[in-house]
């Protein structure tokens, strides 16, 4: 009895690995935005970077140039000059995301910004692939 009870456990440790190859799917990180006037502040903006790994004002950079509106970090927020719902901003750190933080071969979240031969990639810490970093302009 006693004996089965450690082969079940032994049986769901065995599993466990798997169960974890097929579970951690990334969650990304939601905007928390507000209208004031004619900007919108994100006012998790530092959390989404965090959640990112990546440099604020590189994400910031890069939701400029998309949402083709000046902004600036202030604190923990972001303020875009231009009135815009969550909806479009999460759609555009969902695109930041594909390109800049999700491995383009096995879709895992564990990259980093390096270098080759004076080149800055991307290179995924899981599965070893790379691709170029295409800087924000
Ligand atoms: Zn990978």
């Amino acid at each position: 009895m006693e004996n089965n009870y450690i082969k079940l456990l032994d049986r769901v440790w065995d599993n466990l690995p798997e169960e974890l190859q097929n579970a951690p799917r990334f969650e990304m990180p939601r905007a928390h935005t507000f209208v004031e006037g004619n900007q919108t502040i994100i006012k998790n903006f530092n959390e989404i970077a965090r959640r990112l790994e990546r440099n604020p004002e590189e994400i910031l950079k890069y939701l400029s140039k998309e949402l083709a509106a000046p902004s600036l970090l202030q604190g923990n927020r972001a303020v875009i000059q231009r009135v815009l719902r969550a909806k479009i901003i999460d759609e555009k750190i969902g695109k930041y995301t594909k390109e800049y933080i999700l491995c383009h071969e096995c879709g895992r979240p564990d990259t980093k910004i390096t270098e080759l031969k004076g080149q800055k990639i991307i290179k995924c810490g899981a599965c070893g692939a790379w691709w170029p970093f295409r800087r924000i302009k």
